[in-house]
């Protein structure tokens, strides 16, 4: 474990909030609504790419060609507002704690989404206090995860190193990500991706829940823990 943490590089959707189905269930109204066949599950391996990405790769498999811009700007549009139409999300058990933690230590609390998802967005400062001041978006990277580029950044923004920072992220594509920017990266299971995908993807460690990563946090940020 890093001795010197700065800054914690965090995942929004199935890490701070419990967001993942709700998201497959708009993406697949969306897609469906194409006349492309599709299972719900089949949306949650997408999670941590970019809605633009996301509907690029959708096109290429099952129709055999490109997404132009405006076809992925348009059905982007349509999946945010098919998830905003469903009840609330709710703040996923442990993350509150999980930040308090973090920020009770002088560590700093960055986000780091593939999401451009306004209607969870704006609920950061309320749900989470003092925490994601700083924010990497799907607006704000050029290649999403799992290209390094979205925690790089985050470090940039926080001007810390990547061996002053931590990353927390739930999902294969978003921990490709975090380990490929070289920081210690933690993987949480909080679905249905098993925590062998997460290793895979490269984590230095995984918990099951958020919760049990929530109270492990003060040990593990311990130096020489
Ligand atoms: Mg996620």
């Amino acid at each position: 474990m890093a001795h010197h943490v700065k800054a914690a590089l965090i995942d929004m959707d199935g890490t701070l909030y419990d967001s993942m189905p709700r998201h497959a269930r708009a993406w697949h109204r969306m897609v469906t609504g194409l006349g492309i066949p599709a299972t719900v599950d089949e949306f949650f391996r997408y999670e941590g790419m970019t809605g633009a990405a996301t509907i690029r790769q959708i096109f290429r498999e099952r129709l055999g060609r490109d997404a132009s811009p405006e076809e992925c700007e348009r059905l982007y549009a349509l999946k945010a507002r098919y998830f905003a139409e469903q009840p609330d999300v709710d703040v996923m058990p442990g993350a509150q704690q999980m930040v308090e933690t973090l920020l009770s230590r002088g560590i700093r609390c960055v986000l780091v989404t593939g999401s451009a998802q306004n209607s969870l967005l704006s609920r950061l400062p309320a749900d989470f206090p003092g925490a994601f001041d700083i924010r990497v978006t799907a607006r704000d990277v050029t290649r999403g995860k799992p290209d390094p580029e979205p925690y790089l950044k985050a470090m940039q923004l926080a001007g810390v190193s990547p061996a002053e920072s931590i990353a927390i992220d739930n999902a294969p594509l978003g921990v490709m990500s975090a380990a490929r920017s070289g920081a210690h990266t933690i993987g949480v299971v909080t679905g249905p991706i098993p925590r062998a995908d997460l290793i895979r993807a490269g984590a230095d460690v995984v918990f099951d829940s958020m919760p049990l990563l929530a109270s492990a946090l003060p040990q593990l940020l311990t130096p020489n823990s």
